[in-house]
């Protein structure tokens, strides 16, 4: 019997250290980053409509204020993407319930795009490869093949060639969430200014970061966190380097900016600290709101079928 619908739920990210290159002739950065991925879902549901109907989309969910409804939105994007290459039916709903933070350095919106992609697979029975689900991604946006994957992986290129990192441990997680977002073109923009007349290497990724996570060593891998945009996160956010200090005078192991920022990540020893942190972050005043959060965690999959 065909199915009428399935939900896949799908990560957010945090980037464990992202190293930029310099500006290419493309008008684009080679960048070597490592993805985890953290307890912070997105649940999209994607059903057959009625006929006629073509791909409508909406929202509910405590982040969605503010997220396009129209064709510009990357789970519909990612649909018409999918409709086209595999010539399939193109009435269908999609309802995203959305905990992601928008515009806060997490991928939120690339995240949407791969679970579209997961649901259409198993909508259609189109029996894809994880690869397969990887490449259509990566059209879609450099963060989508990364949000299919899921767990701890380097990416490489736009971010979008993926290796999985050999890890072990959990890791507790604090997120100050600021109250409004940053576009990552005009963070690369500043991250570029302040990097004028300056001879940039190309990125990488440090060995020991990779040590640190085989051996599950979380305190090392809060030494080692890093992020190539955060002087242009915190230079068009001054307030950013007030939130890191909070973060490291209540014990953080580390802070980084995530991504192209906002978001602020803190790494913490345990359940109890994140709790600790989270009291203090709150009460500082200096963020919009706090998430606790635990990673790697598991890529977009389906986890019901309607
Ligand atoms: P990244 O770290 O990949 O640069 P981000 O986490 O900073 O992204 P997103 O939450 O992905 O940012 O959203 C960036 C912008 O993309 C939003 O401001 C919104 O206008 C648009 N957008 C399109 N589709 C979505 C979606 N499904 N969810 C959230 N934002 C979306």
């Amino acid at each position: 019997m065909r199915r009428n619908g399935v939900v896949v739920r799908v990560p957010g990210k945090v980037n464990l250290q992202l190293s930029v290159g310099p500006l290419d002739s493309d008008g684009y950065h080679e960048v070597t980053t490592v993805f985890q991925a953290i307890s912070i879902y997105d649940d999209v549901t994607v059903k057959f409509a009625e006929p006629g109907s073509g791909i409508t989309l909406d929202i509910s969910g405590s982040t969605s204020h503010g997220v396009p409804l129209d064709e510009t939105n990357l789970a519909y994007r990612a649909a018409q993407l999918m409709i086209d290459r595999h010539d399939l039916d193109s009435d269908i709903s999609i309802h995203i319930k959305k905990e992601i933070p928008v515009a806060g350095g997490m991928a939120g919106g690339s995240a949407d795009a791969a679970a579209v992609i997961v649901a259409f697979d198993a909508l259609y029975e189109l029996g894809m490869s994880r690869d397969g689900m990887e490449k259509i991604g990566a059209e879609l946006g450099s963060d989508v093949p990364f949000a299919i994957t899921g767990g701890i992986a380097i990416g490489r290129g736009h971010g979008d060639h993926l290796t999985p990192v050999l890890a072990c441990g959990s890791y507790n997680w604090v997120l100050a969430m600021a109250p409004q977002g940053l576009s990552t073109q005009s963070v690369y923009n500043e991250c570029d200014r302040l990097r004028t007349g300056l001879d940039i290497a190309r990125p990488q990724v440090g060995d020991q970061i990779l040590q640190a996570l085989r051996a599950g060593d979380a305190e090392l891998v809060g030494k080692s966190l890093s992020n190539d945009l955060q002087s242009a996160a915190c230079s068009l956010r001054p307030a950013l380097r007030l939130v890191l200090d909070v973060g490291i005078d209540y014990g953080a192991l580390g802070a980084v900016v995530s991504g192209s920022g906002p978001t602020v990540a803190f790494l913490v020893a345990d359940e109890e600290r994140a709790l600790d942190l989270t009291v203090a972050l709150s009460a500082s005043g200096v963020v919009a709101g706090v998430i606790r959060a635990t990673g790697p965690t598991f890529g977009a999959r389906v986890i019901e079928t309607l």
